[in-house]
């Protein structure tokens, strides 16, 4: 175990943005931090990938970087049950279910991060999300040192929310995840199925539908290797049909969805392009030219300036159109 000091996390987050931890540590076993809750005593901050997360400050505590590999499968003539530990990359593991058969998270290829941090806000996209598979995870309560297994039902996972997302004392070590061998592929959503006629696949496998969503998500999404972002900034809000209804009169062709409890879900991303916020660059930062919804560091801006923009856009938003966007990303 070696902790470092005053150690600087600009690569360790996808905004790119500096910040310091005055301790940091990887682990690559859940035992290490077993061991190391014994003989410490300041704030933990748990780090996967940092593809979620905004620094605004330096941390003043112990980072943990959790590096903790294998994936491992057990099978039986029709479903597969995949392990994967805490630190495998999210779409490594997608890559490896797909090249073997494995049916059911195809749609969620090139998400970046862990699959740790995977349940932490219920990732989802193009019309799946990791409750849709998951069965339980293995985690550590940090107050107490003690591990145990969650299932589904103890996780409460919600849109980009889960138990874990708003109870932080928990490391996450390991996750479990039910797939099917029988194929079951989910097209409707998005732009799949035209992605797919241009790619002249008219009878798609798994492998097929990951490869369209990757086509996809590259043609419209920023990669954080060349500039910094989060993915999503803000939640897509979800309102009540009379709120709805009264946003409609205003934006007659706002697009909309079913939301939970009779709620309406509305995308974030067109109600910050209506009000003009959409490619327009404040600093060193920036709302994305292609997808309202993401926030973009041009370079060298502090995480202070993203939020101030995020501060700006969600203020305009609110007194524009009445509704209160709300950040998915993790502000530390
Ligand atoms: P981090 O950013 O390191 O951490 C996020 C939060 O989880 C933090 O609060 C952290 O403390 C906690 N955490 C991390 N690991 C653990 C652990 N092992 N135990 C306990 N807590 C932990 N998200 C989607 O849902 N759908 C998308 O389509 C999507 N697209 C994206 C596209 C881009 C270009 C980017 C940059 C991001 C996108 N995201 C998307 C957001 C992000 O990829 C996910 O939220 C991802 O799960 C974060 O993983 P991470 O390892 O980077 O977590
Ligand atoms: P999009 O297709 O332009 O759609 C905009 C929003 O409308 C989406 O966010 C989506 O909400 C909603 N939507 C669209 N079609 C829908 C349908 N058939 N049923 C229900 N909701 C629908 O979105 P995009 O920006 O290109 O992203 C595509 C997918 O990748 C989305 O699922 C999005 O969430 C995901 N994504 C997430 C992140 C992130 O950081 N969280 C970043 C990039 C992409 P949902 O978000 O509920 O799907």
């Amino acid at each position: 175990m070696k902790i470092q000091k005053n150690y600087s996390l600009r690569a360790h987050n996808t905004f790119g943005v500096e910040a310091r931890a005055a301790y940091f540590m990887t682990i690559a076993r859940a035992d290490e931090l077993l061991d190391l809750q014994s003989r410490r005593h300041e704030s933990l901050y748990i780090l996967g990938s940092g593809s979620n997360i905004l620094f605004t400050q330096d941390i003043n505590g112990l980072v943990l970087k959790i590096e903790i590999p294998g994936i491992t499968a057990h099978e039986d003539s029709e479903e597969v049950l995949v392990e994967a530990g805490a630190g495998v990359n999210w779409h490594e593991l997608v890559i490896w279910c797909v090249e073997r058969g494995y049916c059911g998270i195809e749609n969620l290829a090139l998400i970046p991060g862990t699959a740790g941090a995977a349940p932490i806000q219920n990732i989802g996209a193009y019309g799946v999300e990791l409750k849709d598979v998951f069965e339980y995870l293995e985690a550590i309560d940090l107050r107490t040192g003690k591990s145990r297994l969650y299932y589904k039902n103890e996780c409460d996972f919600g849109y980009r929310t889960s138990f874990f997302k708003i109870n932080k004392e928990y490391l996450i070590t390991k996750i479990t995840i039910r797939l099917s061998k029988e194929v079951r592929l989910k097209l409707e959503y998005g732009d799949i199925r035209k992605t797919l006629e241009n790619m002249r696949i008219d009878k798609p496998g798994i492998r097929d539908v990951a490869e369209a969503v990757m086509v996809i998500r590259r043609s419209k999404l920023p990669d954080p290797n060349l500039i910094g972002n989060a993915g999503s900034f803000f939640k897509n809000p979800e309102v009540s049909i009379q709120d709805f209804e009264e946003l409609k009169k205003g934006l007659p062709d706002i697009p909309h969805f079913p939301g939970r409890y009779d709620k309406v879900k509305v995308p974030a991303g067109f109600l910050i392009e209506k009000a003009g916020w959409k490619g327009r660059r404040v600093g060193r930062a920036a709302c994305h030219e292609k997808q309202a919804l993401v926030l973009l560091n041009l370079g060298g801006a502090s995480g202070q300036e993203i939020l101030d923009l995020a501060q700006k856009i969600r203020s305009d938003v609110q007194s524009r159109f009445g509704v209160l966007l709300e950040s998915e990303v993790n502000i530390w």
